[in-house]
């Protein structure tokens, strides 16, 4: 099978979208934009024993690589409109490609986001999606934009991903279901687009957890220039972590990355706003902290458990990060 009936049979997909005014099959891809929007551009690579082991399902790792763009978008409150996938395969293997595509599709139409292009080669595997969305004009959500008294709020369970890596991994033993729910949780992270888009109207600053909360909340303190506190009882834990002792579990939650759930900041008067939209898109929100002025050139993260204090805590937990990027 040549480089273009691979394209043909697997990444040629209908479409519907209107706003596409040349898809797959030219030099370039075409779309249009309604006036008084903004385009959001993000691009993410997947490298096989990289950012996924390497027996990972070709279904897996389809879903995943799109999740994995998508939550950019939901982390700036875009909508994603299109994307482009350049694949890099090491054989011709017409079940994994069939079982990569399928999952790519199901999560593309789920989204109702586009495969306008790509690019296919040979080599070792690896998977590269650009993706496009829209937002009104100057609506994007930042890092940049916390401000001191804002709380700091967390959608899902963090920590889920990570701890189904260190099983895999062997470096965690969890129950059989648990450790089921946690590698289904480290394959098929669930980007929060619905909420993304909605916290736009209410949050002041926002990102997506992929290195782990405390360090991706540690850009959002850097970008806006203020301090935080983290109240890591309030931290929310699923059922297949609570059984852990608490200095595992709080490695996990705190220093876990792969999880794409959104931290973001609120003023303290938009908790309940935000309540009732996690309530309509079916998405757990939990108030986990509190932003403070920075009172020294480089911003602080404070750590309390009950009435003990640790600066810069996470640190400490930092070896047993068990994110698979580099
Ligand atoms: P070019 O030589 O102009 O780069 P290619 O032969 O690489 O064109 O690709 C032909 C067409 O197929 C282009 O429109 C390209 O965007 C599309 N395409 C190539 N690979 C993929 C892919 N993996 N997924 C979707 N579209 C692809
Ligand atoms: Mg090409």
């Amino acid at each position: 099978m040549s480089e273009f009936d691979i394209i043909q049979r697997h990444f040629n997909w209908p479409q519907q979208d209107q706003s596409i005014k040349v898809g797959n099959g030219d030099d370039a891809a075409v779309v249009s934009l309604r006036t008084g929007e903004e385009l959001a551009i993000s691009v993410d690579t997947s490298i096989k024993g990289v950012h996924f082991p390497h027996d990972t399902p070709a279904h897996a790792v389809g879903h995943k690589s799109l999740a994995v763009n998508l939550s950019d978008m939901a982390a700036m409150g875009a909508t994603p409109r299109w994307f482009t996938l350049a694949l890099t395969l090491p054989t011709q293997n017409e079940e994994w490609l069939q079982a990569f595509s399928n999952s790519l599709k199901t999560l593309a139409d789920q989204h109702n986001v586009s495969l306008i292009g790509g690019d296919t080669t040979r080599g070792p595997l690896s998977i590269t999606i650009q993706i496009m969305g829209t937002l009104p004009k100057g609506s994007a959500l930042r890092r940049s934009g916390a401000q001191p008294g804002d709380l700091i709020c967390v959608t899902g369970t963090p920590g889920d991903a990570a701890a189904g890596l260190a099983c895999l991994q062997n470096r965690l033993q969890l129950p059989t279901t648990e450790q089921a729910y946690c590698v289904q949780r480290l394959n098929y992270p669930t980007p929060r687009l619905a909420f993304g888009e909605r916290l736009r109207m209410h949050a002041h600053s926002c990102i997506d957890v992929s290195d782990g909360l405390c360090a991706d909340l540690q850009h959002i303190l850097d970008q806006s220039g203020v301090n935080a506190t983290l109240a890591t009882e309030q931290i929310p834990t699923s059922a297949a972590l609570s059984k852990l002792p608490a200095k595992t579990r709080n490695a996990l939650t705190l220093s876990g990355g792969d999880d794409y759930e959104l931290l973001f900041t609120i003023p303290a008067d938009q908790l309940d706003a935000i309540q009732h939209i996690a309530a309509e898109t079916n998405t757990g929100v939990t108030a986990i902290g509190q932003v403070g002025a920075a009172t020294t050139a480089k911003p602080t993260l404070t750590l309390t458990t009950g009435d003990m204090t640790v600066s810069q805590g996470f640190n400490h937990f930092a070896q047993h990060n068990t994110t698979t990027k580099p």
